[in-house]
């Protein structure tokens, strides 16, 4: 890393943190809107429910319709044998840059970084609408999620609850493969 990342870790937040990372390797907005991503902010996300709470006690929430539609998804794959867990669903614009800042502090590039995870501003978590979903014997947000049975009973209903998977096999986005990402709405 060069000297610019000295800057790093002060009184700033995390985003304006990675705002100067993304400065220091020429990139804007302008990056990301290319790849036909949008951006939202945090106000996007507007009321949010708790709809899972993790052992651990973690909190995962959605916007109202998204919660009540998940629950709806999740029980109805359960009625059928189907396990699905929600890995992470709202994220905060700041915790997306906790993210990415964490990402660039281990020294991670630029591709590398953005093949997995969304700049702050541009994660469809945001929006409280979006779900990563994981299932007993799978590796969690691995591609090998496409195997399980869970991911079959997806592809069959999810769509029936409002969900669809969004970034697909060759997505425009620049993101990998994301069989684990479902989005309400
Ligand atoms: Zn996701």
């Amino acid at each position: 890393m060069d000297g610019s990342c000295d800057d790093v870790g002060g009184e700033r937040t995390a985003l304006e943190d990675v705002g100067v990372l993304l400065a220091d390797q020429g990139l804007s907005d302008a990056f990301f809107l290319e790849r036909g991503l949008v951006k939202y902010g945090d106000a996007e996300a507007g009321n949010l429910v708790v709809v899972q709470v993790d052992e651990d006690g973690r909190e995962h929430e959605l916007v109202t319709g998204a919660g009540e539609a998940w629950l709806e998804l999740r029980d109805a794959a359960q009625a059928e044998g189907v396990l699905l867990e929600m890995v992470s669903a709202y994220r905060s614009v700041e915790r997306q840059a906790e993210i990415v800042r964490g990402k660039f502090l281990r020294g991670l590039g630029v591709d590398e970084i953005f093949a997995v995870s969304a700049a702050p501003g541009f994660s469809e978590h945001h929006t409280g609408r979006a779900v990563d979903i994981s299932t007993p014997g799978y590796g969690v947000l691995e591609e090998e999620f496409e195997e399980s049975a869970a991911f079959g009973w997806l592809e069959e209903n999810a769509g029936r609850y409002g969900f669809t998977m969004t970034y697909g096999k060759g997505n425009a986005y620049g993101y990998l493969y994301e069989p684990w990402h479902w989005v309400w709405g």
